[in-house]
């Protein structure tokens, strides 16, 4: 950095630099026990990472930061709004004044609570049932509560809890765009489901090689431009990924041998994180921009890969004949067309990883309703199997047989309770606004993925959405990006667009 800085600043780095290698050792921690860890080593693992946690908590709530913080106002303010200097003092404010607010007590609660929860939720899942995971939710919901009154709310509890993954978004936005896609989405699914037949994925449903899956996932990986020798690739049972450095980040995925989809787009969307990661300047490295905007925007860039480019007619043009060297047997007699159709195949369905494009969203707004009603006094926690089900059963048409395939799926609510699940949808919403932007400035891009080179969209999205690291609230990317607010516009326009194609509505 510039010389010419004051003080204040370079301190505020040095705090910063310490606090982020806590974080970025605490993730190594979670990395290794999904990854590589024993499971004999869980006990030891857990002090570990409260260890760890406890310190990182303690340096970004060291009292040196508000004097500091407070020497900088003036200098801040000086400084142009999108500056580096301005945003590390901006972002460095916000986490700091959030984290002072909550007390050691409140934090070691959840944590206790959330180790409980998961065990709790494990015994129900055994038993396929929801009552035995009622009392440890009731914790956490009331725990989730408090921390909201901590945090602090104009109009909504999960104001408070939403602003942590979409700062500066608003409860009352959420619900105008999930009502705007409800309105257009249940008689889409509606009109598909009278189109039975239309798509036929038997093809994806074969026995496939787990090896020779997982080398073709790999392929599609570097395909995109991850670059696995700044990153690693692990099997994992959940697939995710995280980041050490710009310059280490990890994926995962999984396998099954009778199905085509939870490896191959699996590795996709989480390579679609990946480069977000490997995306974000390596000088924001051990700053307050060091990560990304949002839960949302972190979510728009998986779906743009996985979705917005693995599931288009051009990828799998370009693709296909990867696929036929890796499964000859398997895509016998089938068409790259046929192909591109049956990973597309639109079904309501219980299990929300398992949803399709278009159904997805009806199930993030199921689980934000009946959170939503919870907050509001309106439902129970103990009411929330038989909401859950009767939500289903009206927006998806299909009611769960059991817990394990309904209310009890996610393991989220087993550790937190609050708006939870609403940065999926707002990642598919932005992921479209993002991808209009990108072919209004090359409209080539699609005839390029169907030659197998997908780096002018890349070398866009690290343009305009990766260079700025966490600097701009999510709200306030999309306008510098697209020029226009968060809009459901361009991705239901797209949703119509693309499955009336397919199904010939
Ligand atoms: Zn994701």
């Amino acid at each position: 950095m510039d010389a010419t800085f004051p003080e204040e600043f370079e301190r505020l780095l040095e705090i910063w630099g310490e606090y982020d290698d806590l974080l970025n050792v605490s993730q190594v921690l979670d990395w290794d026990e999904e990854t590589q860890m024993p499971r004999s080593g869980s006990a030891g693992r857990a002090d570990h990472k409260a260890t760890v946690r406890r310190l990182a908590h303690e340096t970004l709530t060291r009292k040196e930061l508000d004097r500091i913080l407070k020497k900088l106002e003036s200098w801040e303010k000086d400084q142009p709004y999108d500056s580096d200097q301005a945003s590390i003092v901006r972002v460095a404010r916000r986490q700091y004044e959030q984290a002072v607010k909550v007390p050691p007590r409140l934090v070691s609660e959840l944590s206790r609570a959330d180790s409980e929860g998961y065990h709790s939720w494990l015994d129900a899942r055994e038993a396929n049932d929801f009552t035995r995971f009622v009392p440890a939710l009731h914790k956490i919901y009331r725990l989730c509560r408090e921390l909201a009154d901590t945090l602090g709310y104009e109009e909504h509890p999960l104001d408070a809890l939403l602003d942590q993954s979409e700062p500066g978004m608003k409860i009352c936005e959420v619900e105008a765009i999930f009502e705007e896609l409800k309105k257009d989405i249940v008689p889409l699914v509606d009109a598909v489901s009278r189109k039975e037949g239309a798509v036929n994925d038997a093809v994806l449903h074969q026995q496939f090689d787990e090896s020779k899956q997982w080398s073709l996932g790999l392929e599609g990986v570097k395909a995109i431009g991850f670059n696995l020798k700044e990153g690693r690739a692990d099997k994992s049972v959940h697939p995710f990924s995280t980041a050490f450095s710009p310059r280490d980040v990890r994926i995962t995925s999984r396998v099954f041998p009778d199905f085509f989809n939870p490896c191959f787009f699996g590795f996709l969307h989480e390579a679609g994180h990946g480069n977000y990661m490997q995306g974000i300047p390596v000088k924001y490295r051990r700053t307050p921009l060091a990560g990304g905007s949002s839960s949302g925007t972190h979510e728009s860039q998986s779906r743009t890969w996985e979705n917005l480019v693995g599931r288009s007619r051009g990828f799998w043009q370009g693709f296909f004949p990867k696929l036929q060297t890796a499964f000859p047997e398997q895509t016998r007699g089938t068409t790259p067309e046929e192909w591109y159709r049956a990973v597309n195949k639109v079904e309501p369905s219980l299990i929300r990883v398992e949803a399709d494009e278009v159904t997805y969203s009806l199930h993030i707004i199921v689980r934000f309703e009946l959170e939503k009603a919870v907050y509001d006094e309106d439902l129970k926690v103990e009411e929330l199997r038989d909401a859950w089900n009767e939500k289903f059963r009206k927006y998806l048409g299909i009611v769960p047989p059991t817990d394990l395939v309904g209310v009890l799926q996610d393991i989220h609510w087993s550790g937190f309770f609050g708006a939870s699940f609403v940065s999926y949808t707002l990642g598919n919403v932005m992921s479209v606004q993002f991808y209009e932007a990108a072919l209004r400035e090359k409209p080539g891009l699609k005839d390029e993925f169907a030659k197998g080179d997908y780096s002018g969209l890349l070398d866009w999205t690290r343009r305009n959405v990766h260079a700025h690291g966490s600097k701009y609230k999510p709200g306030e990317l999309m306008r510098v990006v697209t020029g226009q607010p968060l809009s459901t516009g361009p991705y239901l326009g797209y949703i119509k667009r693309k499955f009336s194609d397919i199904y010939g509505l």
